[in-house]
């Protein structure tokens, strides 16, 4: 059932450059007719410099919306009030209006947490983990392997100097950063998790050759454009556990979701709505 649109309905928006192929609007417009909420979501291309302006409208008119690539990092600085998630990732990919303020918050470090919770029915807390590459992603990934107790992260990331920034701000003590693939070579990891955008793009090589491993307990690839990626597809043909990136996006759909309405919704929805959209 589609709700009709009123002067009263809330409009929320994902605001980033592209923003044609996000399944954020089905998620989102699923989960919110579910629960008869009056609300509308949309996604909105944005240049930089428009991005600003559409933050500020959604979230004054009291909506709200998601941030995506290349814009997260500046909405963080856009945003009156920022998380805990945004100061310790530096991004921002959630806003709304709250207490005369716009809020900011990164829902990719609890939707990673939560997936990852029920993608290994418990959380990394004791475990040794590989996490491929340093990008935004990255960072909420460390973020929530860190604030979930992990015993020791080793990073890998085609610029290592990118690694190390991020080993730095993010994991300290805990992460060391690898030079090169090889230095994983005959490790043994509980969990590997890809982070890197390699999977996106049909053709692209794979981020890890998981085969070089003594033992990798589970994979968990980020991407989720495709189903499955071509990481987990190697993984399962090596015997070992294998999950995409859908469930994440759902999770910080719905922590996103939360923020909004103050709600829980349905995360059988979202995920329905998710796998039909990646069908499509
Ligand atoms: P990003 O900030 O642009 O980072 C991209 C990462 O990929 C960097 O580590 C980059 O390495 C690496 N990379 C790019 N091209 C590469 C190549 N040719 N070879 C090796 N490494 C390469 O992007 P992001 O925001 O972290 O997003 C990364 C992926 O996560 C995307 O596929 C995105 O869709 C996915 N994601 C999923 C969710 C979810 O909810 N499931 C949430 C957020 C992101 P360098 O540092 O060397 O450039």
């Amino acid at each position: 059932m589609t709700l009709s649109i009123t002067a009263r309905t809330r409009v929320f928006a994902l605001v980033g450059d592209p923003v044609a192929h996000s399944s954020s609007p089905t998620i989102q417009n699923a989960a919110m007719n579910d629960l008869g909420l009056d609300g509308v979501y949309v996604a909105l291309q944005a240049k930089p410099e428009e991005m600003i302006g559409f933050v500020r409208g959604l979230a004054m008119s009291g909506g709200g919306g998601n941030i995506t690539l290349p814009h997260k990092e500046k909405a963080a600085t856009v945003v009156d009030v920022r998380s805990e998630a945004v100061k310790r990732t530096g991004a921002c990919n959630t806003f709304w209006y709250e207490d005369g303020k716009i809020h900011g918050d990164n829902t990719d470090v609890e939707g990673f947490a939560r997936a990852l919770a029920e993608f290994l029915g418990k959380g990394p807390e004791g475990q040794k983990i590989l996490v491929l590459g340093a990008g935004g992603a990255a960072r909420a990934c460390l973020v929530a392997l860190m604030d979930g107790g992990v015993e020791e992260v080793h990073l890998l990331n085609r610029s290592r100097d990118r690694a190390r920034v991020v080993a730095r701000r993010i994991g300290g003590a805990k992460v060391r950063v690898l030079d090169d693939a090889k230095d994983a070579s005959g490790q043994s990891y509980d969990l590997v998790v890809n982070t890197t955008r390699l999977g996106l793009e049909p053709g692209d090589p794979l981020p890890f050759d998981l085969s070089q491993l003594g033992r990798a307990g589970a994979v968990l690839d980020v991407v989720y454009l495709s189903r499955p990626t071509p990481f987990v597809e190697a993984a399962r043909d090596l015997g070992i556990r294998a999950t995409d990136g859908l469930e994440m996006l759902v999770q910080q759909g719905a922590v996103s979701f939360e923020r909004w309405w103050g709600e829980r919704p349905s995360l059988e929805v979202m995920r329905e709505s998710a796998r039909a959209h990646s069908e499509s």
